[in-house]
């Protein structure tokens, strides 16, 4: 396989002894073990990183704690200055974060440069916010004369756990905020997209942030995420991850009570009335289900088409499908890279196998080009078509690029099975009936849906699951309640 050539700064720091950050210092693992980088187009190791185990976990919830006090006492202004500075380094070193982003992820360099941007302008949002984190004043009705106010406290140590997906925006989605609202950070990166995230370390240790305020573990999660799960001394766990993994983050963090949220696993419907603009729908449920290899929370997986559009929509569908480039994605006319790694594509691999077991069929992919053990975890993209709500691969995310095209007779058909989800994280609705698109809207049971548009995120706009999609609503002001506290404090002045 053809790869370009890649930049020098991004060939430097490949080349580097493979280091974490704690407390201000880079550092190996406590044992010294490491953990291989894997490129998911090629198969092949680009570089190390630690294998960290428990005593690196506490060694850097111990340098956040002592860092907390110092840095809750950083003014806002300055607070801000730094995370405006850490955005600006971002940017300047964009073109190498975004081939490391394609390098571990596999996604499409054009893919990975709007993660960049994304995370530019989600740094600054939550720059922003430094100076702006208001409290109440509160009428009391108590005899005598009261002044009660309110004030918004950080937690303390917060440890951010992120998946791999997004590697440079998930640690950001959680250190931004936390650190905006005064917190300290230990960030646990994805063990299977562990280098963007160390490279951001060093932006921020660049941007000038004082020592053991952001702390980056790496290592596996059931090792570095569960100790820091289960940390006495973490006020509070940010996940991004599988709903599995949430459930035992929620037990480990029965403990000392630590406050946690969670962005969490999907099984989006993606519906299409037979009045929409029809080309319109296609490049949304086309973006939807295959942007990011399918591997992004939101997927549009469950396709609803109205009966009478159908059969022409999903064949048009898996035309596109047929015709997605898929390569290395430093390669310019790649349109669709590899899965993050051979177990998740194995994984999708076996849902695909049970949709044709439950007699789905599918009308464009449905395997690994050049066979399941050829170089690189590619899984063409499929559409599958004759499913129903209730099979396997219309219930159970897959996360990868996978699409169940479901007919439906009416609006009320739609919902109802939309709803039929554990999941309840996103939807989509596409019509030009503005009386249908609100009351299917108001029906669906999800944190976000969009009409007439798909995974149109925005940094100000809030983002979270119902039902096992998480607890939670980062972005926005809403992702200010996940990182302070409120105190209230009442003077009598009678
Ligand atoms: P995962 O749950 O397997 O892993 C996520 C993180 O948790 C990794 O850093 C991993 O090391 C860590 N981890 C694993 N076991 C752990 C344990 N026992 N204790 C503590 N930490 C542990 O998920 P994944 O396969 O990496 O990512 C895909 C999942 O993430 C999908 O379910 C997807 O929907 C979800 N996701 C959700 C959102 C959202 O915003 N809702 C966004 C992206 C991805």
């Amino acid at each position: 396989m053809h790869i370009p050539e890649l930049l020098p700064a991004t060939r430097a720091f490949l080349a580097k002894p493979s280091r974490m950050l704690i407390d201000g210092q880079w550092r190996p693992a406590a044992d010294g073990e490491t953990l291989p980088s894997i490129d998911p187009a090629t198969g092949k190791v680009i570089a190390a990183f630690p294998s960290g185990v428990v005593a690196d976990a506490d060694e850097a919830v111990r340098a956040a704690r002592r860092a907390f006090s110092g840095w809750k006492g950083v003014t806002p202004h300055d607070r801000g200055r730094l995370l405006q500075k850490a955005a600006a380094l971002i940017e300047r070193n964009g073109e190498e974060l975004a081939e490391l982003i394609t390098l571990e992820n596999g996604k499409p360099l054009w893919e990975a440069r709007k993660e960049v941007g994304t995370a530019v302008s989600w740094t600054e949002y939550y720059a922003g916010w430094t100076t702006k984190l208001l409290g109440d004043t509160i009428p009391l009705s108590l005899p005598g004369r009261f002044l009660n106010y309110t004030t918004r406290e950080p937690l303390g140590v917060v440890a951010g756990i992120t998946p791999p997906n997004y590697p440079l925006t998930m640690p950001l989605y959680k250190a931004a905020p936390a650190l905006a609202t005064g917190n300290t950070i230990v960030l646990k990166p994805s063990e299977d997209a562990s280098l963007v995230a160390l490279r951001l370390g060093e932006l921020f240790c660049e941007a000038g942030f004082p020592e053991g305020v952001v702390n980056i573990v790496t290592g596996l999660g059931e090792t570095v995420g569960a100790a820091l799960a289960h940390h006495h001394d973490v006020d509070k766990i940010t996940f991004t991850g599988s709903t599995e993994v949430g459930r035992a983050l929620v037990r480990a963090a029965a403990g000392n009570l630590k406050k946690v949220s969670l962005e969490l696993g999907g099984k989006s419907p993606n519906i299409v009335f037979a009045d929409a603009d029809l080309e319109a729908a296609l490049k949304g449920v086309f973006m939807g289900i295959f942007f990011c290899q399918g591997e992004i929370c939101s997927a549009g997986s469950r396709l609803f088409v109205e009966r009478q559009i159908y059969d022409e929509f999903v064949a048009r569908l898996a035309d596109m499908a047929r015709a997605v480039k898929l390569g290395h994605g430093l390669n310019p006319e790649t349109k669709m890279g590899p899965l993050v790694s051979r177990a998740q594509q194995q994984r999708v691999l076996g849902y695909v196998r049970a949709g044709a077991d439950e007699k789905a069929s599918a009308l464009s992919g449905g395997k690994a080009p050049g066979g399941e053990l050829a170089e690189g975890f590619f899984v063409e993209p499929t559409v599958f078509a004759g499913v129903n709500n209730q099979m396997r691969i219309a219930q159970e995310e897959i996360f990868g690029p996978v699409v169940c095209a479901i007919p439906f007779a009416d609006a009320p058909e739609a919902i109802l099975a939309g709803n039929d989800s554990p999941f309840g994280l996103a939807a989509g609705v596409w019509t030009r009936d503005i009386r249908k698109a609100h009351q299917t809207a108001a029906a669906l049971d999800a944190g976000t849906v969009w009409v007439n548009c798909y995974n149109a995120f925005d940094n100000a706009s809030p983002w979270g699951g119902f039902k096992q999609s998480g607890w939670g609503r980062e972005k926005g002001p809403y992702g200010l309640d996940l990182f302070t506290q409120i105190k209230s404090v009442i003077i009598n002045f009678s």
